[in-house]
């Protein structure tokens, strides 16, 4: 091994590997072995494959050009240096061919400068398995860069902060539950797509109740639309939101969301209802022209519940005619025309709701679901119970001389304060649902006011057609019997 050899440098940088050496420090290093073992490396040998993964050597000009340079005589090179057998080849084949055939034809070496090779029969074998494992690492990389990808998700997503109902205890973990703040999440979700609240209302509502933040703040509409459109309450984890050096949002259909490991605090069909619920939000959005009639949406037929469409006609290129027709009717699966002219309807309306506002027994829906109503009564409880752990706490840094009487004095009187507030909700929220007089008083209200509205004409269709909307929920006129129905209703948000 004295006499002075000439050498190669094949120089790869492969796009899988994680342990990447850039092409410069392999350039470097595999100079040093040359160095050390008394080889010679021109730079006219020092081959850089640039930018190409190359699973297959045609792939590789550099590699290519290399082999030919081999094929030489006199013999340019008596060994190729390399940093690992993997940037050689890719696969074991190519690898047998290659080597094989520079070994045997050209008497070239190929030598991995960190993988020692030992002499004997071992070497080669070992020389194989090393080529086995990194044609067995390359197949199942390119087969699992997704679950690669998954796995950096999962990282990267639980590096970030958790949003308000978790909390990270262990580091680089997933998130546990805060139980009080997934109840805050609860009822956002819930209130959301069961009560049809918008984050507005929902904001409003818990900055009514006291709650904060995850940055110990007041919620925010934004805040709220936030957290019901954060994946990671249903157990997701979502990634790939920003780009790495601006921090700057991505499209959306950048976005992954992938299963986490993390519990859920709500279901994924009530995600999903939420998800529904933010992309069509049109209700108020709606466009003027279509309120051609401000009972537009609210008449219904009497004899198959379909809602009615308004059609006006210009007779004799003046008059103009409006009515109201069934929708199954004119498209013939209603068998019974129940067509009513605005005309004819506008002031029935009219008598019908001056009779509901004297009316001392008036009939009305309460629009209200128990399971929605029992998530909020048991949140109610949940802060009772915390103020109770609250005033145990102040009572006992009192005996323990950590509070003065005053200090202890001072935190009572704020802890009654919040326990008066609690009661007092939930003593309205009870008898919103048990005292229908009560009730009865706001439902007239509302039809006053709407019936003040539509016999004005300082309204817009639009704005009639909210304002009875508010309080009516359908009307149905039966032409057989003359007889009009107004059914109305009472939701009850803060209004
Ligand atoms: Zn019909």
């Amino acid at each position: 091994m004295n006499e002075i050899k000439n050498a190669a440098a094949y120089i790869r940088v492969s796009t899988h590997m994680q342990d990447e050496l850039s092409p410069d420090a392999q350039k470097r290093l595999l100079a040093d072995y040359a160095k050390a073992n008394n080889l010679i490396l021109s730079n006219e040998h020092i081959f850089i494959e640039k930018g190409i993964s190359g699973k297959k050597a045609d792939n590789r000009p550099e590699f290519m050009r290399m082999i030919s340079m081999a094929k030489h005589k006199p013999t340019p090179f008596n060994v190729i240096l390399v940093w690992k057998f993997s940037r050689f080849a890719r696969n074991q084949e190519e690898s047998i061919v290659y080597k094989s055939l520079l070994r045997k034809q050209y008497n070239i070496d190929v030598v991995s400068i960190s993988e020692p090779i030992l002499d004997g029969p071992f070497g080669s074998l070992i020389e194989r398995i090393i080529e086995w494992m990194d044609e067995y690492y390359s197949i199942r990389l390119s087969g699992e860069v997704s679950r690669g990808m998954t796995e950096r998700a999962l990282r990267g997503g639980y590096l970030a902060r958790p949003p308000l109902g978790y909390k990270i205890t262990v580091p680089k973990q997933p998130p546990v539950i805060v139980p009080e703040e997934a109840e805050i999440v609860k009822l956002i979700f819930n209130q959301f797509v069961y009560e049809h609240k918008s984050a507005f209302e929902i904001a409003r509502y818990l900055n009514a109740l006291g709650y904060k933040t995850s940055h110990n703040g007041k919620f925010e509409r934004r805040g709220i639309q936030y957290i019901l459109e954060n994946p990671t309450y249903c157990g997701m984890v979502r990634w790939n939101q920003r780009h790495n050096e601006t921090k700057t949002l991505k499209d959306r259909s950048e976005w992954i969301v992938t299963e986490g490991k993390h519990e859920a605090i709500i279901s994924k069909e009530l995600f999903e209802e939420a998800q529904k619920r933010l992309a069509e939000k049109p209700h108020k959005a709606r466009p003027v022209c279509e309120y051609k009639h401000w009972l537009s949406g609210l008449m219904h037929c009497p004899y198959c519940g379909r809602s009615m469409v308004y059609h006006q006609r210009i007779v004799k290129d003046k008059y103009v005619i409006g009515s109201f027709q069934c929708y199954g009717y004119c498209k013939g699966i209603c068998s019974k025309s129940s067509s009513i002219s605005s005309k004819k309807l506008e002031p029935v309306v009219f008598e019908a709701l001056q009779n509901a506002i004297q009316n001392s027994n008036l009939d009305f829906e309460i629009e209200k679901t128990p399971s929605q109503s029992e998530t909020t009564i048991a949140v109610y409880y949940k802060m009772l119970e915390k103020i109770a752990e609250k005033e145990k706490r102040i009572k006992a840094a009192y005996r323990e001389g950590i509070d003065t009487l005053e200090e202890y004095k001072a935190n009572k009187q704020i802890l009654l304060k919040e326990k008066e507030k609690i009661l007092n909700e939930i003593k309205q929220y009870k008898s919103e649902v048990s005292n229908r007089t009560e009730l009865q008083d706001t439902v007239v209200k509302r039809i006053r006011n709407a019936y003040d509205v539509i016999t004005s004409d300082q309204f817009t269709l639009q704005q009639k057609n909210e304002a009875l909307r508010s309080v009516v929920k359908k009307i149905v006129y039966n032409r057989d019997t003359d007889t009009l129905n107004v059914y109305y209703y009472y939701r009850s948000p803060a209004e």
